[in-house]
């Protein structure tokens, strides 16, 4: 889903509404530096300090005129009388601070009440006449002492920060501050009309269908007039559903571009938050901002996040905010009108969980598939990304399209880009098809790895157990056949890989999904075969045909034993429990059944590849030679497959031949989907 796309305009991207430069954060920072700084500047007056038997003989020489207790300080302070401070033994004592009018002296105490206590004591027991007495009567003062209410505070003030800190960071927002004050603002990413969406439906290879379905709604974004005077109601969304990478965002951006509307992106996983309420908020104040710039396009990729199914799963109350900010996101589609000129467009890959309120008429009732592209489809979008590619003459889209099954747009655009690179890398002047097939393979299987250190055994063993692949796949009539097969090392995990080109078919019969498991399992069988030990190598093979062999058992209904009874939950409504939906018995039953399938599936391999061993020897080492050997190779090593039906590959190859003899005639071909066996390599370094 990323936009691997080189070619395509971008539109020039806001910055997102409601991520404001944070003033506030920056405010908090110098508050707590200054408060800090506070802290160490203003430290208490220094007092010389006394023991409380001096304050007493100092008393009773009647050179003390006040006392006073700072309250939660534990300090008495005292002032002396100004005739005293001329004394010579106070001098000395108190230095400078003999010049001030106090106070002069200091006593720490242990206790504010027990100070109290014995002083006054010590008061009363003294000749001192009662106004002197009362006038040394201990006065309490309440000074903030400056240093501990900051003690006390700063905690406090740091948590605080500290929580602020975090929540801006979680709320998405970009400086500090920003995100705290705006969370219940939208955030979708605003291409606004002065900088037009520049992609149209020319860019958008193939997708004829959608295109069609979807230019009623440009129509309508361009002339409103036309439909409402005829008291039609156009929809008000409409929901693209395909999987990923297969040109759902481009293509609504182009019917915003075809309109020259504004286009509102954002995906439903933004509305989603922590904070209960800010997701119904963000729905709201998208729909104000959409309003003042209807009309408009909003598109809101994977709505599955926010439009799931109501009221499912085992936590109750977990649920809540997704829901309010679905039933938010209703409300508001239901709240405007049709002439208000907002259209929705929702992108998802799994309509199936969708809370039917959201498919309801005049909600996004209309559903386009944009399906991954078929062999014609591939070609179009090969021809759309490589127009702005300086290309060399022998470069042929539709070859590329074959050699690509399986491959949803956005890799195309992936390929393309990457043979440009490729091509740039090689000092050459224009892209030629070595570069294109580097980059498919390497699309395919990752980086090549010409330095991987492979020890010879270890390629001996991953040639014969491509090569068991191959022919286990050559001799099985349902097998679908192969493309290629290479024994170059690829990305962190693929020793090499074997791909094929199945015949696109809706319908599998039992048989088929059985030739298939052996072919699976051929490359581990050839292990056995040949080296009379297995290897981890086969990992991949093997989750593959586990979760074959259990969906057949469980899904389809193809075992005997368990019968026509499927475990299947299309609505993925049983996601959170923890329960299955039959008893142990049978649950022991299904894994006996699934064991039985396989290991019937290891054996007939085995046995094919005893009987094809020969087969088996030629490929392997004509692999170990050559590292990659095509279809053709095959058919010179071993001679043709015995069976006499065309395979997709050859009817595509032969209508090509056709198509270029009669040049207008027009051709469907059957789709194909890639289905390559990647076989990972686990603890390589302790093989090594
Ligand atoms: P999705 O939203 O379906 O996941 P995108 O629309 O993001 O996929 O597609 C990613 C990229 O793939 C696009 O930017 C574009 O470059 C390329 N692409 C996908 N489908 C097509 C197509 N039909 N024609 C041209 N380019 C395509």
């Amino acid at each position: 889903m990323s936009e691997n796309n080189n070619s395509l305009p971008k539109p020039k991207k806001k910055t997102p509404i409601g991520n404001g430069p944070g003033f506030q954060g920056w405010i908090i920072l110098a508050l707590i530096v200054g408060i800090i700084g506070v802290m160490l500047f203003s430290s208490n007056k220094s007092l010389s300090p006394i023991k409380y038997k001096q304050l007493e003989q100092m008393v009773e020489n009647g050179d003390v005129a006040k006392v006073a207790v700072v309250s939660d300080a534990n300090l008495v302070e005292v002032t002396l009388k100004s005739e005293a401070l001329q004394k010579s033994e106070y001098k000395k004592l108190l230095g400078n601070n003999r010049f001030t009018s106090g106070p002069h002296l200091k006593v720490e105490i242990i206790s504010e009440l027990s100070f109290m206590n014995d002083f006054n004591n010590f008061l009363k027991s003294t000749n001192l006449t009662e106004d002197e007495k009362a006038s040394l009567y201990p006065e309490p003062i309440h000074r903030e002492n400056i240093m501990n209410t900051l003690l006390n505070w700063l905690p406090l003030i740091l948590f605080f920060g500290l929580m602020y800190f975090l929540m801006t960071r979680m709320a998405g927002g970009g400086g500090p501050g920003g995100a705290l004050f705006n969370i219940g603002k939208s955030r979708a990413a605003l291409f606004d009309a002065d900088n037009k969406v520049k992609i149209t439906f020319k860019d958008v290879a193939g997708l004829d269908e959608a295109k069609e379905e979807l230019s009623e709604i440009v129509d309508f974004l361009k002339k409103p007039k036309k439909y409402t005077e005829l008291g039609g109601k156009i929809p008000k969304g409409a929901l693209l559903v395909g999987p990923p990478g297969t040109g759902k965002t481009l293509m609504a951006k182009a019917v915003a571009g075809e309109a020259s509307v504004p286009f509102f992106s954002l995906s439903g996983s933004d509305f989603v938050e922590m904070f209960v309420g800010v997701g119904a908020a963000r729905v709201r104040d998208l729909f104000k901002q959409a309003k003042e710039k209807a009309p408009c396009i909003i598109f809101i990729d994977e709505i599955d996040a926010v439009g799931r199914l109501r009221g499912r799963g085992a936590m109750p109350g977990g649920n809540d905010e997704r829901e309010n900010t679905l039933n938010s996101l209703l409300v508001e589609m239901d709240g405007f009108g049709s002439e208000t000129g907002i259209i929705i467009i929702a992108a998802s890959n799994r309509p199936d969980v969708l809370d039917p309120a959201l498919l309801r008429p005049g909600r996004f009732d209309r559903q386009i598939s944009v399906d991954a592209p078929d062999i014609n489809g591939r070609e179009a979008i090969f021809k759309v990304h490589m127009r702005p590619l300086k290309l060399a003459k022998e470069v042929d889209a539709k070859k590329l399209a074959t050699q690509t099954p399986g491959f949803a747009g956005a890799e195309i655009a992936n390929v393309c880009n990457e043979a440009a690179l490729l091509a740039a890398r090689r000092n050459k002047k224009e892209v030629d098809m070595k570069d294109f097939q580097d980059a498919i393979d390497r699309e395919i299987g990752g980086l090549e790895k010409k330095n991987k250190l492979i020890s010879p055994e270890e390629k001996e063993i991953v040639a014969f157990h491509e090569a068991g692949h191959a022919v286990t796949g050559w001799f099985l009539e349902h097998a679908n056949p192969l493309v290629k097969v290479s024994i170059v090392p690829r990305g962190i995990a693929a020793l090499g890989y074997a791909q094929y080109l199945p015949k696109e078919q809706y319908l599998y019969r039992t048989e088929q999904l059985f030739d298939e498991m052996c072919m699976a399992l051929g490359g581990r069988a050839a292990e056995e075969v040949v080296f009379g030990k297995i290897s981890t190598g086969a990992l991949s093979d093997l989750e593959k045909i586990t979760k074959m062999a259990y969906s057949m058992v469980t899904i389809y209904g193809l075992n005997e034993e368990i019968g026509n009874l499927s475990f299947y939950d299309s609505k993925g409504q049983s996601e959170y429990s923890f329960t299955k939906p039959y008893s142990d018995d049978t649950a022991r039953k299904i894994d006996a059944e699934v064991k039985k399938l396989v290991d019937q599936a290891y054996l007939r391999t085995k046995e094919l590849l005893m009987t094809r061993r020969e087969e088996l020897n030629k490929l392997a080492q004509e692999l170990l030679s050559k590292e990659i050997l095509y279809q053709s190779d095959l058919v010179d090593l071993i001679g043709q497959r015995p069976f006499d039906k065309p395979t997709a590959y050859q009817e595509f190859m032969d209508k090509k031949e056709e198509e270029t003899v009669t040049e207008d005639e027009e051709t469907k071909e059957d789709e194909s989907k890639a289905e390559e066996i990647v076989d990972a390599e686990e603890n390589k370094e302790t093989e090594a």
